[in-house]
């Protein structure tokens, strides 16, 4: 098969799992095997797979206005999107640029940053970030991310950017100082951190307050907020936003991920006000030289404004806090249990650490756990030691039930073993 699979050693694991058709929270193989997908197919799937509503719009859209270059052009769905993502997003954030992946979204927001500065005359071109956090695979997003084996090979590429330390249990304290010190020492032009919930840096979790403290310390010092909002948002966290938690509103967002349901690639970078008009000008020097082929494609955009209206028609809200009380309930009874450690949840993320006796990436417990798992019919991906379960937001009780009894079987199996 002439097929390069994602995050997959070859020479390891061979194994595809086909999939033929998809509905709701599940997966069927060709042969019709159920697979309840745990983790929204790498946290993109948010009411559910194939929604009704989001397949009806991208066909519509489809039949009526395929692609059309953007540069010079517009188009209804992406008018639409950008008036209705302005209205939903953190107060503020008035200007939309449209790309097709969350990588390309965090790229345009570190353009965006270094524009603001250069053309309003004050040139900065250092760039923080959060101790384990990810921001996606290009060589831009890789250099903000924590430095691992999943980045070596290209270190060589990559930009230095300061480092602050992760908001760990107890330690906020460390965080914003080294924040404060860092912004101090001058030359800043933007912080850029996933809020609440660093995703492939290990599901790590800190407090709302924390996140507007550090929002706090950037305004004192004129530094950009950058919210990667690419894991987070659409409503991962509870909220529509993860920044709505803390009260705060970024000077740029990333979106990604869940902006059309799952259902086509799409990708939001937010601004404000100044942002956009510091590239404004009568000299062509300053324009924002971005863009890829199809940007705001028309389809992935009626896919975007269709999952706005299931936000607004369908009982969201309470399909997320119905899973995140189901989450408190199940992993309640896990606290206290030797096996487990770091038993967590925000919204609608359940994090737990097994206590495996070795817990390193390469000693590939993931993807040993990931097919104990697959053999029950689920599809959960460990992050080396760590059980996460993210879900569609249609899932059952019944269903998460079957993964908590999983997780549990999995821990009498793997945990002390040699
Ligand atoms: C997934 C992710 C990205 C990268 O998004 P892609 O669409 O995979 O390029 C960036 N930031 C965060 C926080 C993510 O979780």
């Amino acid at each position: 098969m002439p097929l390069w699979h994602p995050f997959t050693q070859h020479g390891l694991d061979p194994v595809m799992t086909p999939v033929a058709r998809a509905e709701g929270a599940c997966l069927y193989t060709p042969e019709g095997r159920r697979i309840v997908d745990a983790i929204a197919s790498w946290w993109v799937v948010t009411h559910g797979h194939c929604h009704p509503r989001i397949v009806a719009a991208a066909r519509e859209q489809a039949g009526r206005l395929d692609q059309v270059i953007f540069a010079g052009h517009t188009h209804e769905p992406a008018e639409t999107l950008a008036r209705r993502l302005a209205a939903v997003a953190p107060r503020g954030l008035e200007y939309v640029f449209l790309s097709d992946s969350g990588s390309t979204a965090v790229e345009v927001a570190l353009k965006m940053a270094l524009g603001y500065f250069l053309h309003t005359g004050r040139p900065r071109h250092r760039i923080l970030a959060l101790e384990h956090g990810y921001h996606g695979d290009t060589v831009g997003g890789m250099s903000l991310g924590a430095r691992g084996v999943f980045n070596a090979p290209y270190a060589p590429l990559l930009f230095e950017v300061g480092r602050v330390p992760f908001p760990g249990e107890g330690a906020a304290q460390r965080t914003l100082d080294a924040l404060e010190a860092q912004c101090r020492a001058g030359e800043v032009a933007a912080f850029i951190v996933e809020p609440l919930v660093l995703g492939a840096g290990g599901m790590r979790m800190y407090a709302p307050q924390v996140l507007r403290e550090m929002k706090r310390v950037c305004e004192a010092y004129g530094v950009l907020f950058v919210a990667d909002e690419v894991m987070t948002g659409w409503g991962r966290t509870g909220t529509l936003f993860a920044c709505e938690q803390a009260g705060i509103a970024p000077d740029i967002a990333c979106l990604a991920k869940g902006i059309t349901g799952g259902l086509l690639p799409l990708a939001a970078t937010l601004a404000r006000a100044e942002i956009f008009a510091a590239h404004r000008s009568r000299d062509r020097g300053k324009t924002f030289f971005h863009s890829s082929s199809y940007t705001a494609n028309p389809i992935a955009c009626a896919a975007a404004v269709a999952n706005l209206e299931v936000w607004e028609h369908e009982p969201v809200r309470e399909r997320i806090q119905a899973i995140a009380a189901h989450h408190a309930r199940r992993l309640e009874s896990l606290r206290g249990d030797a096996r487990f450690s770091g038993v967590r949840a925000t919204g609608t993320i359940a994090a737990l650490d097994l206590a495996v006796p070795d817990p390193g990436y390469l000693a590939g417990i993931g993807p040993r756990l990931a097919g104990f798992f697959a053999g029950r019919g689920l599809l959960l991906r460990p992050l080396g030691n760590t059980v996460y379960v993210l879900p569609p937001y249609c899932i059952s009780a019944r269903d998460l039930d079957q993964i908590y009894e999983a997780i549990d079987e999995a821990a009498a199996l793997f945990c002390g073993e040699p």
